[in-house]
């Protein structure tokens, strides 16, 4: 088993090769073995499956996946990273590094393409990641909202993210990116991971998260598009009661909006943030006929 996650080990491998963090890429390194193993226990990891990586920096995290899953796919943006991947990499046969950046890759066809080659067999695979927390919630967005034959996610985000994933219906974190998590998986915040276990130390505090895919979506809605931008549409002014933040960020006429809100048994007084997503699909679902 490799042994990359000390903090001794990367200095070394830093100075080695005159690495520079790049702060806008989000370079935060780990430096934890329990951190590192954690995470692949979480995502629950057997020789049969396929991981895909995004970041994976100097390939702390991608040498115990290698050593738990069948194969890895890394996609890593950094250029100045990939030799010092394939250089730390080496002794595993089992990791696949591409350089580019994880929002233009199709991961389905890559996937597929890999297996084709290797003859193994069609199916889903997982995603495991330290993500670059400049970019956490577009690469979530990413994933769910192109549905790839993703089984699960386990990812290391900014701890204030997690918590407004994992949120309920009525607390203070609950929000737009809570409801879009629930309807493509089930999250679970798993830990809660303290800043010092990167170099460099960044300002906030991590959590890793799991999201298990859904096969379909916990509600039944007429038109997707709908139901996000009448969720949009009521976070959009928290302090509003629906009735206002509807109006402002749907554009429609008060009484339309009373109408829909009084057939799915709203009160308008109420204020988006306690609204599930059930009552969210429901009422994207008058708004279709309304608005046909
Ligand atoms: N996995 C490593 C670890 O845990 O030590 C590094 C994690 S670091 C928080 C995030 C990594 O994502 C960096 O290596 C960074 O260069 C890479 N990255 C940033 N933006 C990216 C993008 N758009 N696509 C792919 N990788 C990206």
């Amino acid at each position: 088993m490799g042994s990359l996650a000390s903090p001794v080990v990367v200095k070394n491998i830093i100075e080695k090769y005159g690495f520079r963090f790049k702060k806008a890429l989000g370079q935060n390194f780990l430096i934890d073995r329990n951190v590192v193993t954690n995470i692949c226990k979480t995502a629950d990891l057997k020789k049969s499956d396929l991981v895909v990586e995004i970041g994976p920096g100097i390939g702390t995290l991608t040498e115990q996946l290698a050593h738990y899953a069948g194969h890895v796919i890394a996609v890593e943006l950094d250029k100045d990273l990939i030799g010092i991947l394939e250089e730390n990499l080496r002794a595993y046969g089992n990791v696949t590094i591409i350089q580019n950046d994880i929002l233009k890759v199709n991961l389905d066809k890559v996937v597929g393409d890999f297996r084709k080659e290797h003859d193994l067999a069609e199916g889903p695979y997982k995603v495991v990641a330290n993500l670059p927390y400049y970019i956490t919630t577009p690469v979530l967005m990413y994933l769910m909202e192109n549905n790839f034959n993703i089984s699960e996610i386990v990812v290391m985000i900014q701890k204030e993210v997690a918590e407004r994933i994992a949120a309920q219906p009525g607390s203070k974190d609950y929000g737009a990116l809570s409801l879009a998590v629930r309807y493509y998986t089930e999250p679970a915040l798993v830990m809660r991971v303290p800043r010092t276990v990167f170099i460099p130390k960044p300002e906030v505090d991590s959590a890793v998260i799991k999201l298990k895919r859904l096969s379909r979506p916990p509600v039944e809605v007429k038109d997707e598009e709908l139901l996000f931008r009448i969720i949009r549409a009521a976070f959009g002014q928290r302090r509003k009661t629906l009735l206002n933040s509807l109006r402002g960020g749907l554009g429609c006429d008060k009484e339309v909006i009373k109408k829909a809100l009084t057939q799915v048994g709203i009160n308008p007084e109420r204020r988006g943030e306690t609204l599930t997503l059930q009552e969210f699909a429901a009422l994207s679902n008058i708004f279709s006929n309304l608005l046909d």
